[in-house]
Parts: C-alpha cells; structure tokens; sequence
C-alpha cells in the first residue's frame, strides 16, 4: 500500500492549541477545496509505502506527536487508518488536522486518532460555498476524540459566520474549543475584528482564543 506524501519533516505545530510543541508532519498530496488563502504548495509528491513512512517518522526523535497534514489527509482513508494503527500500536500520539468535510472518511481512522484539528471553513474566508452541513457531521464524528476547531479570519470574514459556528459548536458540544486564527500576513484592520469576534464567543460560553501562526512569524516550515 502507497500514499502521495509531498514531504515527512520535524518541526514545530505553529497554530491551535498544541502551538509551539514539536511534531513529526506528514504532508499528504491533494485537497478537494480550494481556499481562497490557501498558502500550502503543493506541487510534487512522492509514492511512499507504509513501512518506509514509519521508518521516516521513527527517524526522529523527541517530538509530541505525528501530525498527519495535507492538502488533505482524509482522501486517502486507507493508507492513513493503516499509518495511525501502526502508530498506536506503538504507542505513538497522533494528530489530524483536516479541512474537517470528510465525515465518512473520518469514521473510518476515528478510532485509531488521538486529537483532531479541525477547519471551520468560514465561506466570507475562503469565497467558496457553505460547507455547514458537512462540517456539523464532521465534529459529531470527531468528539469521539479530542477535537477542537479553527477558523481562518480574514478581512472579508462576515459575523454571521462567527455566529453560525458558534451555533454548530453548541450544538454538538459547547466545550469544544474554537480558535480564530488570523490570515497572513496580519493587517491592522484585523485586530478590532478578531476583538469583536472573540467577544461573540465569550457572550456566548464558547472557549475561544485568538492564535495566529507562529511557524509563519519564525519563519520555519
Ligand atoms: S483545505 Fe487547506 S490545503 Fe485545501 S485549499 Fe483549503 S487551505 Fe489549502
């Protein structure tokens, strides 16, 4: 069994909750969305197998956890339910971040992942269709897990989507952490925005807080 992994590395986790704890990335090839900020490039990737992937991850050493990343991981259900098995059957910690609109896929390696890092994709961010009916499948099928949720704002971002996601949240469950991420790079007009945002969620009980990309400012992968 292969994947098109882009690339395997050692760095640090630059956004949500687990910021700055070192990691062993897995970049998967592709993504079924196309982000207006999307600032992953993915041009190139490589067929690896199972096992000279978790030679490559094994090569490291002192990290948190592999983040399994993309593009996006859930297109290739098959080759990543069998990586997160072999991982915990080491007793490896292991950590998807996902565009968070692949229920069916995530059913599938629920059990076998320790935290998911999951997208709101707020449609005045990326200028692209609602996907509120995918991502509320999307979270009941994740907080069988750790799980918390990020949301990119950008200068387009309307508060009727802070607001549509608050709802989806509590709906499902309202201890679920909600982090507003700000886009790159930062523009001063963001700041009275994210303010104005984060104060919706506190009114409302949401655990929020606003994290913004740390790789990005250290200027590392
Ligand atoms: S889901 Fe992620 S990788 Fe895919 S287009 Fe959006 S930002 Fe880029």
């Amino acid at each position: 069994m292969t994947a098109k992994i882009s690339e395997i590395f050692k760095s640090i986790q630059g956004e949500g909750i687990y910021q700055s704890l070192p990691q062993v990335f897995v970049r998967f090839f592709g993504c079924n969305l196309s982000c207006s900020y999307c600032d992953t490039e993915l041009f190139r990737y490589e067929e690896i197998g199972l096992e000279n992937l978790i030679q490559q991850i094994e090569s490291y050493h002192d990290y948190h956890s592999v983040s399994f990343t993309g593009g996006e991981p859930l297109l290739q259900p098959e080759f990543l339910k069998a990586a997160l098995k072999l991982l915990k059957a080491r007793r490896t910690k292991t950590y998807l971040e996902t565009n968070g609109v692949l229920a069916d896929a995530l059913k599938d390696v629920i059990d076998y992942c320790d935290i998911v890092a999951m997208d709101f994709k707020l449609p005045s961010s990326t200028q692209e269709k609602e996907l509120w009916s995918e991502h509320r499948e999307f979270l009941k099928v994740a907080c069988a897990k750790e799980v918390f949720v990020k949301a990119v704002i950008g200068k387009n971002t309307e508060v009727g989507d802070i607001v549509k996601s608050i709802e989806i949240i509590k709906e499902v469950n309202p201890m679920i952490r909600f982090i507003l991420q700000p886009e790159n790079p930062f523009e001063e007009q963001l700041k009275e925005k994210l303010s104005l945002f984060l104060g919706i969620c506190r009114k409302q009980n949401i655990n929020a807080k606003i994290v913004s990309q740390l790789h990005k400012q250290l200027g590392i992968k």
